[in-house]
């Protein structure tokens, strides 16, 4: 099978050398193998991401020396995609309308506050779960906000055998019960990152999912969203994260230095290539 892998982006800020690390190690993946290399800007966060930040990146890509295949996949422009999945995860019954914020489960929490979701969030106690039809219908014709979350229990008991990744060769068991009922839309944001990434993960055709270590828990809700929707399982490789001298993780806030500060200091692409993947 040919290997497609891809380089996934959030446009919220410039690219440095974690970002080259990433990409270089997805493209160099590709055409090692013959295969191909795509590029998707996952940009449905409007309050974080920016055009000219998604615009920088191609260049940045570009001056680098990586050529990828077929269209860039903008995620910003496929919002009635993801609404559709969701659409037929609520005729399922696996998800339902969360009215609980932050505040309340934050409070509700209190005690059990070590569990989190892949998000960082902690573990929704299941306030909204049985709420009746009624009251659901009746706060949602009031206009008050809703998060729609995936009913877990549901959800795993909808799918078939025991859920596994391909993970840097092997097979591995997940365990996406951990995470609870996570959410995969919101207001703001008309779907997560986990149901967008799977999409389109799909959509493009992805062999090969290469990804930071951070991204490694995630991965198990992933495997269980490809599972309910009957999306092909691609194969995983969470690579390291680039740290600073301290040991840090790069990162904009911590004011890494970015891809065209290098080049405006006078590195070329090549020199930049070897600071980020040295062969
Ligand atoms: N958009 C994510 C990021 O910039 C990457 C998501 C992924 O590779 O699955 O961190």
């Amino acid at each position: 099978m040919l290997t497609t892998t891809r380089f996934a982006p959030s446009p919220t800020g410039y690219l440095h050398l974690g970002h080259a690390y990433a990409a270089l190690l997805a493209w160099r993946q590709a055409r090692e193998s013959g295969g191909r290399f795509v590029l998707r800007l996952e940009d449905i966060d409007p309050s974080r991401c920016r055009p000219e930040y998604a615009e920088a990146i191609l260049e940045d890509l570009a001056w680098l020396g990586l050529d990828w295949d077929g269209p860039v996949r903008v995620q910003s422009e496929h919002l009635d995609e993801y609404r559709a999945a969701l659409d037929g995860l609520a005729a399922r019954g696996l998800v339902y309308p969360c009215f609980c914020t932050r505040a309340i489960i934050r409070r509700e929490v209190a005690q059990a506050a070590e569990a989190h979701d892949p998000d960082g969030a902690p573990l929704y106690p299941g306030t909204c779960r049985h709420l009746p039809e009624s009251a659901r219908r009746a706060r949602t014709r009031a206009g008050e906000p809703y998060a729609l979350r995936l009913d877990m229990a549901r959800a795993l008991a909808s799918v078939s055998g025991p859920l596994t990744c391909i993970e840097a060769g092997g097979r591995r068991f997940c365990r996406p019960e951990r995470f609870g009922d996570v959410v995969l839309a919101r207001k703001q944001t008309p779907s997560s990152y986990h149901l967008c990434v799977t999409h389109d993960d799909a959509v493009q055709g992805i062999t090969l999912v290469t990804r930071g270590m951070d991204l490694q828990p995630a991965t198990d809700l992933h495997r269980l969203l490809q599972s309910l929707m009957r999306w092909p399982e691609p194969a995983y490789a969470h690579h390291r994260l680039v740290t600073n001298p301290a040991g840090k993780r790069l990162s904009k806030r911590d004011g890494a230095v970015s891809l065209r500060e290098l080049r405006a200091l006078g590195y070329s692409p090549a020199g930049v290539r070897a600071l980020a993947l040295p062969d």
